[in-house]
């Protein structure tokens, strides 16, 4: 096994290049990150391509111990990023800059962060001389996963599948520590919900702005709408993933709302992350009406964010609707409608990463969690409907409430330990798998 403090040492200098790489997406250049991937891991043995649906945004597959029976583990990562404005930030975005135990750079959690990690173990172990005994050992590391894939994963499973089919998808998604009730909890993501956004039209009468009761206004006629999404509280809707969470958490999975509100006795913050995997989520984001300020408007659009738990489609999104909006005074029409996807919450892999946590944080529970976005994982999933596709990056020293404030905000930094906690990981889970 290589050793945890080179682990921690070469992830650290290994992720302050990959920030000094501009990866904004758009546009993406993803193309300088991925040959430094790939020059490191062919040069340890890994049998490398890059695959490209445009010229400049390759994405990486290494492979190790290809042909043989056994396992395939894939590791996954993207090297794009979402794009950061220096005034925020208290460094240079893109410096990789190594201050207070962290390194501070746009990626650093999301999620050159982990890419470096998983690049790390991989490397420290081909170096000493290490192949799958049995199965395969994949690295994958897309690009254009900030906007939708269609060059990246989207592609690379749709026009390469042999090249990336596997059993097994460690990418990004959980693993911080979380606290709740004295109780330290470590989330692995199993699933991501689908997005069914949509626009609510209200029709009236135009009319002249100076005499309000001649016309009927069609944005004041949003006002019942938007004071029905007021609250922001899901239409609760039963699934596998967030009862087995209930259940770790001592709560009753038969009652969503009752559970809502004892999380939110002990820790609001806690529930506020929790609630939105108990149902269908409607999000009022963005509205327009007349075009003039002294014309009443005859019609109003109001556009609705809305996250529908995995496996359900439009059918669970217009019942939620209904439950939140009544059926009158309103017209719906959706706009994008993605179906989320899921892996089985039991398997050999959970029952890894149980065995990790425990080693590493006695005491700590493992909780399955659904991601209320997207990521690479559905492409895996949708694709290869046997691979379970887990989102694992475990971290100890920054705990969730912290990162999900610094993911696609300004300051976004890992602490080095957690780098070599989760290279440790990687490490472990590519020998303990593939032997
Ligand atoms: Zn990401």
């Amino acid at each position: 096994m290589p050793d945890r403090a080179q682990l921690e040492r070469r992830a650290t200098e290994l992720l302050r290049r990959l920030i000094r790489f501009d990866t904004v997406n758009p546009p993406g250049n993803e193309q300088a990150a991925q040959e430094l991937l790939r020059d490191l891991l062919e040069a340890a043995g890994f049998e490398c391509r890059l695959l490209a649906a445009v010229e400049g945004r390759p994405n990486l597959v290494a492979r190790l111990g290809a042909g043989s029976d056994g396992p395939t583990l894939c590791l996954l990562g993207h090297v794009d990023t979402v794009l950061a404005d220096p005034a925020e930030w208290s460094v240079d975005p893109w410096s990789g800059e190594l201050r207070d135990g962290c390194v501070w750079g746009r990626g650093a959690l999301d999620m050159k962060g982990q890419v470096a990690a998983e690049a790390t173990a991989a490397l420290e172990l081909a170096e000493e001389g290490w192949r799958p005994e049995a199965g395969e050992l994949k690295l994958v590391f897309t690009c254009d996963e900030e906007t939708g894939a269609d060059v990246g994963a989207g592609w690379l499973c749709g026009r390469h599948p042999d090249a990336v089919r596997c059993d097994m998808v460690v990418n990004e998604g959980a693993g911080q520590r979380l606290e709740f009730d004295g109780r330290r909890l470590y989330g692995v993501c199993v699933a991501e919900k689908g997005a069914f956004r949509f626009t609510v039209t209200t029709s009236g009468r135009a009319g002249h702005a100076s005499a309000p009761r001649i016309a009927d206004n069609a944005l004041v006629r949003m006002a019942p709408v938007l004071e029905a999404l007021r609250e922001g509280r899901p239409a609760y809707w039963p699934s596998p993933e967030p009862e087995a969470l209930l259940r770790t958490l001592g709560l009753d999975p038969g009652d969503l709302p009752g559970s809502v509100r004892a999380m939110e006795a002990k820790d609001p913050r806690f529930a506020t992350l929790i609630e939105p995997m108990l149902g269908v989520t409607l999000a009022p984001t963005m509205i327009t009406a007349s075009q003039k300020i002294n014309v009443i408007p005859s019609r109003a659009e109001l556009q609705v964010d809305c996250r529908v738990p995995p496996g359900l489609g439009e059918e669970a999104a217009r019942s939620a609707i209904e439950a939140k909006l009544g059926s009158d005074g309103y017209a719906i029409r959706f706009e994008d409608e993605v179906e989320g996807n899921r892996s089985p919450v039991e398997t050999p892999l959970m029952d890894f990463i149980r065995g990790f946590v425990d080693r590493k944080d006695p005491g700590a529970a493992v909780v399955p969690v659904v991601m209320a976005g997207f990521s690479d994982s559905h492409w895996w999933r949708a694709a290869f409907p046997e691979c379970v596709a887990y989102g694992f990056f475990p971290r100890r020293v920054m705990d969730a409430f912290e990162a999900f404030s610094l993911v696609h905000g300004a300051d976004e930094r890992v602490p080095v330990e957690d780098l070599g906690l989760a290279a440790t990981f990687y490490a472990d889970l590519m020998v303990e798998t593939l032997r």
